[in-house]
């Protein structure tokens, strides 16, 4: 079974349309398929409104919610709930004003800075998510800056010179929505916020205190050792374990879609498409 519960369109800051990314999934033989965009579910609505012709891969609703624990920006991936869900779309919207604010402060920063043009640039995208990626994209094409690590270490990143905080909902509050929808909250990529290691163990404690489900174990660029180490914890936490590429776009070989290892034996009776509440049908 190859799952990719973690990937990106153009609708938030991946390269593809839902269509090609579809299309990317079903040459590389994924069997199911989440299309999480940043805060956003527009990717499924147009899925919905035009579905693919083939059945493969099975399509099941998701999103990677961006929260703030602890003055980190943890990302909650959400699948298979209801994408018309109220109260859903109202966190939605929210964190996508969040987005488009913390943009024009990035722009003024720009401007301070003698760079000038973002938001123009921004508003020629098809996305409706704005993200850090994009500004990144940005300072590449102005000569600003060679490449995206550049980008995130001078600019971006917690420390970069134009860096903004925004105000992202708690954890509390993505689980609760998520569950009000009918879906399953898994935590993105644990291995790549930069807590301590006691940190890391009470934001596992926390996000299970919350009632989040999952655990992403298996993703892109993980170790072996790492992987295995996830393994563990997922265990000893009673977390339901997930698997997904975190696929943006095709340039980057190393996070292509359903590119990641199996999930480790001791972990086969607990593959988050064998929860009670995972969804029977296709979106
Ligand atoms: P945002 O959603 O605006 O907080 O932007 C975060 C996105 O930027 C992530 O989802 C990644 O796709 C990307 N990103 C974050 N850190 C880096 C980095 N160091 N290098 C390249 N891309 C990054
Ligand atoms: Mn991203
Ligand atoms: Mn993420
Ligand atoms: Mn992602």
């Amino acid at each position: 079974m190859l799952a990719d519960l973690h990937s990106h369109t153009h609708y938030s800051d991946g390269t593809l349309s839902p269509q090609a990314l579809l299309a990317r999934a079903r040459e590389r033989q994924v069997d199911w398929l989440a299309i999480t965009d940043h805060d956003s579910t527009d990717a499924l609505h147009l899925l919905r409104e035009c579905p693919p012709a083939q059945e493969t891969p099975r399509l099941i609703a998701g999103v990677e919610l961006s929260t703030l624990w602890e003055g980190h920006e943890i990302h909650i991936v959400g699948l298979g709930f209801d994408i018309d869900h109220p109260g859903l779309q109202a966190l939605l919207l929210r964190q996508q004003t969040l987005r488009r604010e913390r943009m024009q402060a990035m722009d003024m920063n720009l401007q301070k800075a003698g760079h000038c043009g973002l938001m123009d640039y921004l508003n020629t995208l098809p996305c409706t998510s704005l993200s850090r990626n994009h500004v990144a994209d940005f300072l590449i094409a102005r000569g600003i800056v060679k490449s995206k690590d550049q980008a995130f270490k001078r600019f971006l990143g917690d420390r970069g010179r134009i860096a903004s905080a925004a105000h992202w909902c708690s954890i509390g509050e993505a689980v609760d929505t998520l569950h009000a929808a009918g879906g399953l909250a898994v935590m993105a990529h644990p291995t790549r916020y930069r807590v301590g290691r006691m940190q890391f163990r009470r934001l596992l404690g926390e996000f299970a205190q919350s009632g989040g489900d999952g655990l992403e174990v298996s993703y892109s660029n993980l170790d072996p050792a790492r992987m295995q180490h996830l393994a563990t914890l997922c265990l000893e936490y009673g977390f339901w374990a997930s698997t997904g590429s975190d696929f943006h776009h095709p340039g980057n070989q190393w996070m292509d879609v359903g590119r990641f290892r199996h999930l480790p034996g001791e972990l086969a009776e607990r593959a988050i498409w064998l929860h009670p509440g995972w969804p029977g049908c296709s979106l």
